[in-house]
């Protein structure tokens, strides 16, 4: 790992020492964000970063995580230079606020920390093909638009108990409706050739999410956001997931419907979000913060 930004201050790895009374780490109170800069032909360019602090500045307020160093300026600022300190420049960046340690006074918590880590992450250069079970257990929707600790109890239960052959788990809300997967949104394409994902009340408004919606109104697909029953998957014809950290991946399987991995529509969709997160794109030049 490179150095750690904490509260003003860049940091060796070993330097940055928290007990076991951290009040977030026992309450769960904590929020955070994934970003990713690419090593690209122009320099490291941060991608979204603009999206990706605007979310997490509504996320800690959300939390009431207040700090001058969770000011959109200074985390842009300390996001920027804890990647120029780095030898390499394909990176995941995390930003995370948490209260410090203290824990007796629930309703009075101690300081609000702000920490940025960043760790190495380079692209796979085929997208990986994957398999989903359907969760057997519903995903809570209460803060499911926040990018909070709590949220990831639901996929962290769930995927202990899923099924060997499958990569990863589609959660269903309570009235079975499509959620998200552990950690990514997913489009579906339907047999007519439209696209449909799930609205912003049922998953996190990921930033990948928001740039296929993008991508898919330039290619003149007709895409819906809107609420989508496991009934429907019958007629599903091809599937994808996106995030920050995996980009794109194709799914070959949702439960026991079997989905066409080589579409086109996918493909040209995965492919071209690659090309703009490495700033190879002509269009959305915007959404590459080079360093
Ligand atoms: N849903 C969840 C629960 C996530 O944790 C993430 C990020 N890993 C996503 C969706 C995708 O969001 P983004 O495209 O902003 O990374």
């Amino acid at each position: 790992m490179s150095e750690i930004y904490l509260d003003g201050q860049f940091l060796a790895p070993s330097e940055a020492r928290f007990g076991p009374t951290l009040f977030s780490l026992n309450y769960a109170v904590c929020a955070f964000e994934g970003i990713r800069c690419y090593s690209t032909a122009k320099g490291p360019a941060i991608f979204r970063l603009d999206a990706h602090l605007e979310r997490y500045r509504s996320t800690c307020d959300f939390l009431s995580l207040e700090s001058p160093y969770l000011d959109i300026d200074a985390l842009a600022d300390a996001i920027c230079e804890l990647v120029s300190r780095s030898d390499n420049h394909d990176l995941y960046i995390r930003p995370l606020a948490f209260i410090d340690e203290g824990i007796m006074q629930l309703g009075k918590p101690p300081a609000v920390k702000s920490c940025i880590f960043a760790l190495p992450l380079k692209s796979p250069v085929d997208f990986p093909v994957i398999r989903l079970g359907i969760a057997g257990k519903a995903r809570s929707l209460d803060t499911i638009s926040r990018k909070i600790s709590r949220n990831y109890l639901d996929p962290y239960l769930g995927l202990k108990c899923k099924p060997a052959d499958v990569d990863d788990l589609l959660f269903l809300d309570a009235d079975g409706f499509v959620t998200e997967t552990s950690a990514h949104n997913i489009f579906f394409i339907m047999r007519d050739g439209t696209a449909v994902t799930p609205r912003t009340s049922h998953c996190l408004p990921g930033i990948t999410r928001d740039c296929q919606l993008k991508l898919l109104v330039n290619t003149g697909i007709h895409v819906e956001e809107r609420n989508i029953h496991v009934d429907e998957l019958a007629s599903v014809s091809a599937c994808f997931t996106t995030s920050t950290a995996s980009e794109t991946r194709i799914v070959a399987a949702i439960g026991p419907h079997s989905l066409d991995s080589n579409n086109e529509i996918v493909h040209g969709l995965a492919e071209e979000y690659r090309r703009n997160v490495i700033g190879k794109s002509e269009i959305n030049k915007e959404w590459n913060h080079y360093v």
